[in-house]
């Protein structure tokens, strides 16, 4: 979501003359897009915004602005505590930067505004400078009203939101008119989505950016499991382009925890749905979310977790320590949980699930998978890397195939989180 939203503001500030650089030290602009979520996260940036100091000593004319969700949350504070930075906007207020960054340029007054968190977002008439050249992210709502109890994304990024699918539609039109083959629809809980409007259900607008000419692959997320739609499931099943892969957060896998993560779904439900979702589309790929170290977690829940991670065997998971987000409910929860348990129970449900990740890519080994190839892997400009339509990644030596071909692989070497092959001309 924040790649997709910095391709936006940098689409803004293109309108007024700024180009994007690799160069730091030559930016006329720093703009640092935050996150919120965790804690980690938090220390992150603040550490970068101590860093930019040494920029702007070198260039005074430099400006330094800080949006999203931490500018969101700590707003005056940041501007306080921080003399180089010049601008905080807050997630609301997106749609203001292009101005906001004018009026700084000539008159150079210090500024912070986080208000009307839950506001309309204005989409600039700007299309968005978008980092990739295969894949395009197209967020669809903001916010979100789920409230999981450990989450601060409802408090810094306001109710959900819907944008208008005429809006939606032109944007992917856009986006497939200029090469794009694979777009990503975005948002918290991409479920809900059009249900402020009363336009058309997540399911249905699936459906029809899946009829876009041109598009050769269609992903989203994230789902909440709690209303992923049998209608949805029918749409995946029957679509042309929609990739066989679903992001479904579980979080947790005892019924305790998850009651007090407001999650509002068991983990027997969570297990009949993921049953519906296999048999309707053969080959899924199934990745989640996990958190550890919520407080009240004993080791019980936690055994109850690992043994739910090796019944429902999941494709990949990123798996998260809790971080205390104040103002959260869960940061006055009873039972919290000492870092090293935390750290050892992280480590233990990774070997559990990388095991299973591993089972699970073996099975397509000496298979032949189809490829949207992205273009030279970081490492070694001969081998190039894509991903199956399950959102796996492949490597294999370049031969004549540039980014955006669709090409089949022979898997002939497994990884746990990458397959390795050669091409297959069969
Ligand atoms: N809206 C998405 C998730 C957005 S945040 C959803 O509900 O699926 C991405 C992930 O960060 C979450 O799925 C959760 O696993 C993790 N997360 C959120 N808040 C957290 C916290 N306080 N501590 C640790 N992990 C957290
Ligand atoms: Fe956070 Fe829950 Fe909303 Fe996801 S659904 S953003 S975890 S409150």
């Amino acid at each position: 979501m924040n790649v997709a939203e910095s391709e936006r503001m940098a689409g803004q500030l293109y309108k007024i003359g700024y180009k994007l650089t690799d160069d730091i030290a030559a930016a006329d602009l720093i703009l640092i897009n935050s996150c919120c979520v965790r804690a980690t996260a938090e220390d992150k940036i603040y550490g970068k915004i101590g860093e930019l100091n040494r920029y702007k000593l070198q260039n005074p004319a430099l400006i330094i602005g800080v949006m999203g969700c931490l500018a969101q949350k700590d707003g005056d504070d940041l501007i306080k505590r921080y003399p180089n930075v010049d601008f905080v906007l807050g997630t609301a207020r997106r749609g203001e930067l292009s101005n906001v960054v004018e009026s700084f340029e000539s008159a150079r007054k210090r500024f912070v505004d986080t208000s009307n968190v839950s506001g309309q977002i204005i989409e600039p008439e700007v299309f968005p400078i978008r980092t990739g050249k295969v894949s395009a992210f197209v967020p669809i709502m903001y916010g979100c009203n789920n409230f999981c109890t450990y989450c601060i994304v409802p408090y810094v990024r306001g109710r959900e939101r819907s944008r208008p699918a005429a809006e939606i539609f032109a944007e992917i039109k856009n986006a497939v008119d200029n090469g794009y083959k694979e777009i990503t629809l975005l948002g918290q809980n991409v479920n809900s989505y059009g249900k402020d409007l009363q336009e058309m259900t997540f399911a249905k607008l699936l459906a029809a950016v899946d009829k876009i000419e041109g598009l050769k692959r269609l992903r989203f997320m994230t789902s909440h499991p709690k209303d992923l739609s049998d209608e949805l499931i029918d749409v995946m099943a029957n679509g042309k382009n929609i990739c066989e892969h679903i992001h479904l957060p579980v979080q947790y896998g005892s019924n305790k925890i998850l009651q007090k993560m407001n999650r509002v779904y068991t983990v027997e439900k969570y297990f009949e749905l993921v049953k519906k979702i296999r048999a309707a589309i053969p080959n899924i790929s199934l990745t989640t979310d996990l958190i550890v170290g919520f407080p009240g977690e004993t080791e019980k829940d936690f055994q109850l977790t690992l043994d739910f991670l090796r019944e429902i065997k999941f494709d990949m998971a990123f798996t998260f320590i809790y971080s205390e987000r104040s103002g959260t409910p869960a940061a006055n929860f009873d039972g919290k949980v000492d870092d090293e348990t935390k750290h050892r129970r992280l480590n233990e449900l990774m070997a559990v699930q990388n095991e299973i990740s591993l089972a699970k890519n073996l099975q397509l080994d000496d298979t032949t998978v189809e490829v949207l190839v992205e273009g030279a892997s970081k490492t070694d400009k001969n081998i190039f890397t894509g991903r199956t339509r399950t959102n796996k990644s492949v490597l294999f030596p370049h031969g004549t195939e540039s980014a955006g071909d669709l090409i089949n692989v022979k898997v002939n070497q497994v990884q746990t989180w990458i397959l390795k092959g050669i091409r297959d001309f069969l």
